[in-house]
């Protein structure tokens, strides 16, 4: 899995803010909106599963060196990771204009095609926008682009937030509660990146320690933190942290070797991984 924003809705630094958080010179202090990619598969012929498009997609893909991916999963239709939908459009013509699975839960997908009407409107003649196959799940693991995932539900106030596990790695994003049926399917996951606002409690997202309490129930070997604030600087509140639990940062990539073991690149490393899922 590759982080692509670790940043809350505003993202980091929050426009106004003059804290020393969005202050720090410290890249790890930057936070884009929330989003990783799931690059499954040999890097010659890997598979890209893109989870969320937030309003910094473009930025992020530049980031990336990515210029298709293979589907889209979405979280859930909060403005900040939906909202990137229309730039899809170049990710679609890097991809040889290739339709692009779109892979969401039926009330997120409706809501995708109330806000983004035209891009779903077969009748519509503007040539600018990208091709997308929406399809939807429940609770049942889906194939996407030949991957099976594993949708696993969790609590955002009112509402259902899908997460996804990919193999032995997990992405939840967005959420107060993960349910117990939910820490079941989580079981067995090395690595896991979680949901984590700020230290104090919070109406739709965990604090810092009610997410490391979810990564202990789960028993997950490493664990990142995301969809920070700026609450959260980075290089202090990692020093609190127990080492196998970590704030999650922009470009940082986390692989599932083929035998399992975990390794962690940070952002300018080209060396090539010979990950089976990272
Ligand atoms: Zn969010
Ligand atoms: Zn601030
Ligand atoms: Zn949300």
């Amino acid at each position: 899995m590759e982080i692509l924003g670790s940043g809350t809705s505003s993202g980091i630094p929050t426009v106004g803010c003059d804290c020393w958080v969005c202050r720090s010179d410290n890249p790890r202090n930057k936070r884009l909106r929330a989003s990783v990619l799931f690059r499954v598969g040999p890097p010659a012929d890997e598979t890209r599963l893109l989870v969320d498009v937030t309003p910094d997609i473009r930025m992020q893909a530049l980031r990336a060196g990515v210029s298709s991916v293979h589907a889209v999963l979405i979280t859930h239709t909060h403005a900040d990771h939906c909202h990137g939908l229309d730039d899809l459009r170049a990710l679609y013509w890097g991809g040889g204009r290739q339709p692009i699975d779109l892979w969401a839960y039926p009330e997120s997908l409706a809501s995708l095609k109330r806000t983004f009407a035209y891009i779903f409107d077969d009748e519509y003649d503007y040539k600018g926008i990208a091709r997308l196959n929406p399809a939807t799940f429940e609770h049942q693991p889906f194939v996407a682009a030949g991957v099976r995932v594993s949708p696993i539900p969790v609590v955002h106030g009112n509402m259902r937030v899908a997460g996804f596990r990919v193999g032995d790695a997990a992405y939840i994003t967005d959420c107060n509660e993960v349910p117990q049926t939910s820490i079941e399917k989580l079981k067995g996951t090395r690595v896991l990146i979680l949901d984590a606002l700020r230290r104090a409690p919070h109406p739709t997202h965990m604090s810092l320690p009610a997410a490391l309490d979810v990564a202990r129930r789960i028993g997950v070997e490493r664990v990142f933190f995301t969809h920070i604030n700026h609450d959260l600087e980075h290089e202090s509140v990692n020093k609190e942290l127990p080492d196998w639990a970590r704030l999650g940062y922009d470009r940082l990539r986390v692989a599932v070797e083929a035998d399992g073991k975990v390794t962690i690149r940070e952002p300018g490393e080209n060396t090539q991984p010979h990950a089976v899922a990272w």
